[in-house]
């Protein structure tokens, strides 16, 4: 059996190689690597994948939310809704900007942000509600949408884990994650659904006016060459990271179905185990498998965990400490206690292998190995 892997991106490299050797090749030869002509390319395709009028390349993910969120016009002090239980940079953007980062707690199935939770948290000072499409699959985006719509608030997705899923309103209108509300947002990091050989991210827009403004931020604040119209940064994808993602978005749908096939395998064989819950189904959502996250019934995870490092199976803990309670956050004034679920799933959930690479013997072994250590 070949080693198993938390991410095997090596292997999935091996398949693509000629591919991608070659494109890199190209840019190499034609010395062009930042605004080169692969960025417009890999633009235009995923464009078109997405089914979205504007894609804006940039250097990272958290580039890209802090970026939205710079291009909406909000004002020191102004609220962002978000849920406590994510990374951390989709919180971190919201607080280098001077705005307030108001933390609201997850739904126990799917672990994205309940809607009930942020209409709780609406004040007079609320601008976006920043749902993050966490382990892959979107959030209630129906609701959400609709909170926003009544109360006036931009939706900014975090989906930089979700690139590939797709949700589906009770209209019939079907969406590309981080393509429904005002602004989506990505990462290419490796590990991620589509990932580069380095950092990179992106932002979705269906509106014009906002392209304008994000591209411009992106690049100095700049629209016309040494004119700075607005304070912005420098955040750009490199072409030969646009050289890699361009071969791999051809894939991507045969990634993500390698990844639902494993998922699926997974939920098949573990089911009808009483001592974990597998993932919950969103279910006007697909789901792109980020991570396949399982929810431990009051089991210590440490042993687990051990348990399953001695049988040569990685596992991980997304995410061990929920941003209210993380030091740097002490300054928003929560306690323990405030977030229950949060702090619950913090506490129990267990990220097993996950990624395009996984064969039967390895997942047999993976599931039959986690039964004996939950014994
Ligand atoms: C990866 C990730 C980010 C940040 O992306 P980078 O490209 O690493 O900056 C933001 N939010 C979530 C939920 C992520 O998983």
């Amino acid at each position: 059996m070949r080693q198993i892997q938390m991410v095997d991106l090596k292997s999935q490299y091996d398949k693509i190689k000629n591919d991608v050797n070659a494109q890199m090749q190209q840019v190499m030869d034609a010395a062009s690597f930042i605004k080169g002509e692969k960025v417009a390319t890999f633009q235009r395709h995923l464009e078109n994948y997405l089914n979205v009028k504007h894609v804006v390349p940039v250097g990272n993910g958290t580039d890209a939310l802090q970026i939205a969120l710079m291009s909406l016009g909000l004002h020191p002090g102004d609220e962002v809704i978000t849920p406590t239980f994510t990374f951390i940079a989709t919180v971190e953007v919201i607080a280098l900007l001077g705005l307030t980062p108001v933390l609201v707690d997850v739904d126990r199935e799917t672990f994205c942000m309940s809607p009930d939770a942020v209409r709780r948290a609406i004040t007079e000072k609320t601008k976006v509600i920043l749902p993050v499409h966490l382990f892959g699959q979107n959030a209630d985006m129906e609701s959400l949408r609709a909170i926003a719509q009544e109360h006036k608030l931009y939706v900014v997705e975090d989906a930089c884990q979700s690139m590939g899923s797709h949700y589906t309103f009770q209209n019939g209108e079907s969406y590309a994650s981080g393509c429904m509300g005002n602004i989506g947002c990505t990462s290419f990091f490796p590990s991620k659904n589509l990932g580069c050989f380095g950092d990179g991210g992106a932002l979705f827009t269906n509106d014009d006016a906002l392209a304008a403004t994000i591209r411009s931020l992106a690049n100095h604040g700049m629209e016309v060459r040494y004119h700075h119209d607005r304070i912005g940064v420098n955040s750009r994808l490199d072409s030969l990271q646009a050289a890699v993602l361009d071969v791999k978005l051809a894939h991507l749908d045969q990634y993500i179905a390698a990844r639902q096939s494993a998922a699926e395998f997974y939920n098949r064989a573990l089911t009808d185990c009483d001592k974990i819950t597998i993932p919950g189904h969103q279910p006007q959502s697909t789901h792109a498998f980020h991570q396949y996250t399982v929810l431990l019934h009051d089991l210590d995870r440490n042993t687990i965990q051990a348990k399953l490092t001695a049988k040569g199976i990685p596992s991980m803990v997304y995410y061990p400490i929920p941003i209210h309670l993380q030091k740097a956050y002490v300054y928003l004034g929560h306690k323990t206690g405030d977030f229950p679920i949060a702090e619950h799933l913090s506490q129990q959930v267990l990220s097993l292998p996950m990624h395009t690479e996984l064969d039967e013997e390895q997942l047999n072994y993976i599931v039959t190995s986690l039964k004996e250590a939950l014994q």
